[in-house]
């Protein structure tokens, strides 16, 4: 059997706490640290734990809301203009060559917290995706979220 070395994955193992509460309610009570990137007057910005990819970033309103059809005019605005912001941020610290970007609406659409809505940007680069996920439903990140944040929040 291969080893995989993850050094910095120790420190979300074993710390795994339900934390009660919404995350992103948390998040946005929070100063800017840990995954949190910035905070407009609508909207934050933050690192998913639980990346698809390198620089996996979501955008939520600052509101707790689930459905789209309750944004206001002024929070599709700010969270569009957050979008940009942090796709500029990703250009220039990862370079992407390409971005999944999306919301998942609903459990059944994979959402994993449903009650606020959060747009995920996935950077993506050629040959990003290889046997890990397909042969151990594993995947490799190459950098630790605190570095990446630090990293992110200097050119915020
Ligand atoms: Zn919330």
């Amino acid at each position: 059997m291969d080893t995989l070395w993850a050094p910095w994955r120790i420190n979300y193992v074993g710390k795994k706490k339900k934390r009660k509460g919404c995350i992103f309610c948390h998040a946005k009570k929070s100063a800017l640290n840990d995954q949190v990137i910035f905070k407009t007057a609508k909207s934050i910005c933050l690192l998913n734990k639980y990346p698809y990819n390198n620089g996996h970033i979501m955008i939520c309103p600052l509101r707790h809301i689930g459905q789209v059809s309750r944004l206001k005019e002024e929070e599709v605005l700010d969270i569009f203009k957050s979008f940009k912001k942090a796709k500029a941020l990703l250009e220039k610290v990862l370079k992407p060559q390409g971005y999944n970007i999306g919301l998942n609406l609903g459990a059944a659409a994979g959402a994993g917290v449903t009650g606020h809505l959060h747009l995920h940007i996935v950077p993506r680069w050629f040959g990003d995706t290889n046997f890990m996920p397909s042969a151990s439903g594993t995947k490799v990140i190459s950098q630790s979220l605190d570095e990446l944040a630090k990293r992110l929040r200097k050119h915020a």
